[in-house]
Formats: structure tokens, sequence, C-alpha cells
């Protein structure tokens, strides 16, 4: 296995498994950083092909195409978690591959990374592993009502997921479809926020200012830049964060989402990668989250992730604002919103909830950057 404290210079290569948006925008960063990027994805056409020096075409599980790629990478880095182990240790004989294969089996399955965060002494909301109606009729006596019943893998963006109100609307549940579910305390809490922290193979690690998080249907909907809390819950993410970081052992990207209830702050879920809600850093820090992904799994110095503005806002645009799978809806129009900025992913069919873009808005003051994002995206509908 390849692993190296080794410094990878612009003039090296990177490989990014996975050809979304999060690899797009990382592409961008890495070439502007003068590196080159090699996409390992299914069409040369996904989101991250378009833009990357190379792309190497094939499946997760098909380890020819897998180590033809990673032959010519420097390092790997990767931009969802649902990698098989064998694709990653495939990787690895080849270059050192962050975030590691034992941190993604963790971040795979909601119950080893509910158990390692809550083992670490990190705070987590009350949780239980049920299988059927009876185990989760058994547990919901400590997890209490109303709970949030999730697949333990292979949910994303409220994919999976049950908010029942009681035993009564279990039995709609199609059990059957997953073999273990995570039954989990439902939080009333009075905000969402998330911390993005990078962190080097020698330990070093830096975090983002906190973002505030509004979702619709379980989706990101709007980060909004500085979160509305207070010094001491916005130190609390951060170290929050930083400890999830290092008990798992990431290298790269760490996002940690967290409920903030009155001064508690609670972990919901992490990914060790670029985050949705981190793409408001591309123009609102010194630093954006991608270009700092590439710092950190080349074993450069982390940048500064301080603001370059007052207030920043992220407005997601689903699949839902196209009039069909194919007609765009009317850029020009989102475009006269001054200050706005446009990021498309290059996907050509559009569907309901599907992320096909955000638009940004930096300035001075919060409520007026989240207008403008929402003018912008309501103009295109
Ligand atoms: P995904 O992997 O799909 O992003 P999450 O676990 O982050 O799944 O859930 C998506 C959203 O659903 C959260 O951002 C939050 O708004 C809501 N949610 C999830 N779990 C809970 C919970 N235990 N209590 C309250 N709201 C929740
Ligand atoms: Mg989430």
């Amino acid at each position: 296995m390849k692993t190296s404290n080794k410094i990878i210079l612009p003039g090296g290569t990177i490989g990014m498994v996975g050809g979304g948006q999060l690899g797009r925008m990382f592409a961008h960063a890495a070439s502007s950083m003068g590196y080159r990027v090699i996409v390992f994805c299914g069409s040369n056409n996904e989101p991250a092909a378009q833009v990357a020096h190379a792309c190497v075409v094939g499946q997760l599980n098909d380890l020819a195409a897998v180590e033809a790629f990673a032959g010519q990478c420097d390092v790997i880095t990767l931009e969802f978690e649902n990698i098989p182990a064998e694709t990653i240790a495939a990787c690895q004989q080849y270059a050192p591959t962050h975030p590691s294969a034992t941190v993604l089996a963790t971040a795979q399955d909601r119950l080893v990374e509910k158990n390692t965060l809550r083992d670490a002494g990190l705070p987590v909301a009350p949780f239980a592993e049920v299988t059927d109606l009876a185990s989760l009729s058994a547990v919901s006596k400590t997890v209490g009502w109303p709970l949030i019943l999730k697949t333990a893998r292979s949910g994303y963006d409220g994919k999976g997921q049950h908010r029942l109100e009681s035993i009564e609307g279990a039995k709609e549940v199609d059990w059957v479809s997953q073999p273990q579910w995570v039954a989990e305390k439902f939080v009333r809490f009075d905000r969402e926020v998330s911390v993005v922290v990078a962190r080097t193979v020698d330990g070093r690690t830096s975090t983002f200012p906190v973002f505030e998080n509004d979702h619709a249907n379980h989706i990101l909907d709007i980060t909004m830049l500085p979160a509305a809390v207070d010094e001491k819950v916005e130190q609390r993410a951060k170290e929050i964060a930083i400890a999830a970081a290092e008990s798992l052992g990431v290298v790269g990207l760490l996002c940690v989402e967290l409920f903030v209830k009155g001064d508690e702050v609670i972990i919901n879920e992490v990914a060790p990668r670029p985050h949705n809600s981190g793409h408001v850093t591309i123009e609102a820090c010194h630093t954006s989250q991608f270009q700092q992904h590439v710092r950190a799994v080349c074993g450069l110095p982390l940048g500064c992730t301080d603001l370059v503005c007052g207030a920043a806002a992220m407005a997601n645009l689903l699949g839902d604002l196209w009039p069909d799978e194919t007609t765009s809806p009317p850029w020009d129009r989102a475009l006269e919103v001054p200050g706005i900025n446009l990021h498309l992913y290059g996907k050509q069919h559009a569907k309901p909830g599907r992320k096909m873009g955000h638009v940004s808005c930096i300035g001075s003051d919060r409520d007026q950057v989240v207008a403008a994002v929402k003018d912008a995206r309501c103009r295109l509908s």
C-alpha cells in the first residue's frame, strides 16, 4: 500500500474518483493551481469529466480500469463515500489515497458512523439499530417519539428517511428493502449548521467559518454566512468538527452537519469530502473548500479560511426549476441580479430533486445576500 508524507507539488497529477459536481469544482480548483486532474467515472460526459485533463471511464468494480487510472496518479481522492473497499484498495496499490478505506467504511454506514462518533465522546442524538417493526417498537421506548428512521446505508438528500410520530406510521415502511435501519430521536433544533474541516497526513487541521443551512424536503436549500449563533456555539461546533476528523483519521475534508439547540451542539452526520454547504466558500473565503481539499491531500500548507466579506449566501438550483428534462430555465433573468454568481454542473438531464447548480452572492449584510440568491432563483421559474 502506498502511503507517504511526500508533498505533491503543482505540476503533479491528482486522481479523482467520481464524476459529479464536487469532482468538477475540485478539478477547477486543482487545475487553477497547476495540477493535472484525472477523473475516474462512468462516462466521459459526467460533470467532472467535462472539465478534467483526462478521464478513465469504468465501473467502480472494474478493477482493471481502476488500476489503469490509479497508475497515472501521484495522489488520489474522491467526491463521494459509497466506493467499494476493493476499489480503494486497488487505488492504494499505486498512490496514496485520501480519505482511506477505513474512513469510507465508517462513513458508508450510519450505524458504524454514529457508534464511532459516540465512542469518541462526541455528541450525537439518541439512536438505535433496528431491522423491523418489532425491533423499532422495542427501541422506541428509549429513543422516544417522534423519531426519524434512516436506512443504515446508501441514503442521501433525505432518501430512505421516514419521520414517524408513532408505531402506526412504521407499518407503511418497506422494511425488507434494507437489512438495517437507524432509529434516531427527532431533534427539535433551533437551526442547522455545518463545519468543513481540512486535515493533512501529518495531522494539521483548519476549519471554515460555521455555515448555517436551511433544508427543504430534507435537501439543502440555502446556506448562509455568518451563522446566527453566538461565539460559544461557533467555537463548540469547530471543536467538534476537528475532534471528529481526528477520531475518524480523515485526510482531506470532513463536513460535519450539526443541530444547534440552545447552547447544545449535536452531530447529525459527517461526510469525508467537500460538501454542498461549502460551495459558498468559492466566493466567500480566501481559500475555497476545493482549494483546501487540494492542499490537504497534497500535503501543502492549508490556506486561510477567513471570510473576504461580511456575509454570503448560496441557493441550490434543483432540477425542479427546469421546464422539462432538457430545456434550461432563463439564466439571463437570474444574472440580472447584482452580485449573483452562477454555477452550473453541466448535467444533461434535469430531474426533480437533482442538484443541477447553485447561485451565490457575497456582500456585507446577510439578509441582503440571502434575498439576492432567492430572487435570482425565483426568476428562473
Ligand atoms: P442525508 O444523508 O440525506 O443528508 P441527513 O441525516 O443529513 O440525511 O438528514 C437530512 C435532513 O433531515 C437533515 O439535514 C435535517 O434537516 C433532517 N433530519 C435528519 N435527522 C434528523 C433528526 N434526528 N432530527 C431532526 N431533523 C432531522
Ligand atoms: Mg445530511
